[in-house]
C-alpha cells in the first residue's frame, strides 16, 4: 500500500550538529542588518528558521517593519553561510535513524522532510549526513507559517504527486511537542522520539500515537498503525 512518513530533521534524524546553524543566522542578520543579535535567548527548540531570526531582532530591539524588509535576504545569507560552513554530519545521525530509512526505502515508501530548516540548510544537512538519497522531498521553515502548514503543504504535495491517495498511512516523526502537534492538527498519526532535547515524559503529555525512545525501537506495526 501507498504510504508516507514525514521527518523532522534536528533531534530526530540529527543531533549535537553543532553551532554552525546558529552561526550562519547571526552572521546574516549581521550583514543584512548591521546589528548584533544572538540565538541565546531564544528557544530554538522546535522552532522555524524564520521564526528565530524575528525574535533574535526583537530582543536586540529591532522593529517588525525591519524585520519583515530584510527577511528574504537575511534567509538567503543564512543559507549560503551555512552551506559554506556545514561539518561532515555522518557520526551525527540518530540511533536507528538511517536504518528506518533503508528500510522505508526498501518497501517503497515515500519518505520526506518536515523542518524548521530553511530549505538549502535542511537539503545541506541531509547530504552531509549522508542520508540526502533517502528522502524524497521537503516542507522546510519559509514556506508556511507553522509546522502544522509545512505538514499540510507536505501532504498535498505527495497527493498531487499521486505518491499516496486518500486512504494512505501518513506518519510524522519528531522529538518536540511542536511536532506532535502539526502531526494532529493534520489528522496524521504523531510519532515522538525521546532523542531531542525534551525528555519522554513531557512528549508523552502532548499524548502522541507512540512514543520511542529512539528510532531502533520502532516497529513498522507501529509506525503505520
Ligand atoms: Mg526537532
Amino acid at each position: 500500500m501507498k504510504s508516507l512518513v514525514l521527518f523532522d530533521i534536528d533531534g530526530t534524524l540529527l543531533r549535537r550538529a553543532g553551532p554552525h546553524h546558529r552561526e550562519a543566522l547571526v552572521e546574516a542578520v549581521r550583514r543584512v542588518t548591521g546589528r548584533e543579535t544572538t540565538t541565546d535567548n531564544v528557544p530554538v527548540v522546535g522552532m522555524l528558521d524564520g521564526d528565530i531570526l524575528t525574535q533574535m531582532l526583537l530582543n536586540a530591539g529591532a522593529s517588525r517593519a525591519l524585520i519583515r524588509k530584510n527577511m528574504h535576504e537575511m534567509i538567503d545569507h543564512a543559507e549560503r553561510i551555512y552551506m559554506r560552513r556545514c561539518p561532515d554530519l555522518r557520526a551525527k545521525v540518530c540511533p536507528g535513524a538511517r536504518m528506518l530509512l533503508y528500510r522505508l526505502s526498501r518497501r517503497g515508501v515515500t519518505t520526506g522532510l518536515v523542518t524548521g530548516n530553511l530549505t538549502r540548510i535542511g537539503w545541506k544537512k541531509m547530504e552531509r549526513a549522508g542520508l540526502r538519497q533517502y528522502l524524497r522531498y521537503g516542507a522546510f521553515a519559509e514556506l508556511a507559517r507553522d509546522r502544522a502548514g509545512l505538514v499540510r503543504i507536505a501532504v498535498r504535495h505527495a497527493k498531487k504527486e499521486g505518491w499516496i491517495d486518500a486512504a494512505s498511512p501518513i506518519a510524522l516523526i519528531g522529538d518536540h511537542p511542536n511536532d506532535i502537534n502539526a502531526a494532529k492538527a493534520n489528522r496524521v498519526r504523531s510519532i515522538a522520539v525521546a532523542t531531542g532535547l525534551v525528555g519522554a515524559e513531557e512528549l508523552a503529555e502532548h499524548k502522541p500515537d507512540v512514543l520511542v525512545p529512539d528510532l531502533r525501537s520502532l516497529s513498522m506495526e507501529e509506525l503505520f498503525g
